[in-house]
């Protein structure tokens, strides 16, 4: 359910999202924030926790996820 939504929304699943946070250790793309210091925003439901804190950087025209982003 949530992979399928990760896999439409993103273009990769939950496992490359994970794959990249652990690229990133765990922290964001640009600043050295740790993702468990980003404030949650509101949760949904369909999304793992560690994506609940970051933002998905994607892009719109290839599909393609460029990075995690504190938000
Ligand atoms: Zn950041």
């Amino acid at each position: 359910m949530r992979n399928q939504y990760y896999q439409r929304i993103y273009g990769v699943g939950i496992a490359g999202l994970e794959y990249l946070l652990a690229s990133q250790q765990g922290c964001c793309a640009i600043c050295p924030t740790h993702w468990k210091e980003c404030a949650a925003p509101k949760a949904s439901r369909y999304e793992t926790v560690f994506v609940q804190h970051l933002y998905v950087d994607h892009d719109h025209e290839t599909g393609k996820v460029r990075g995690l982003l504190c938000k």
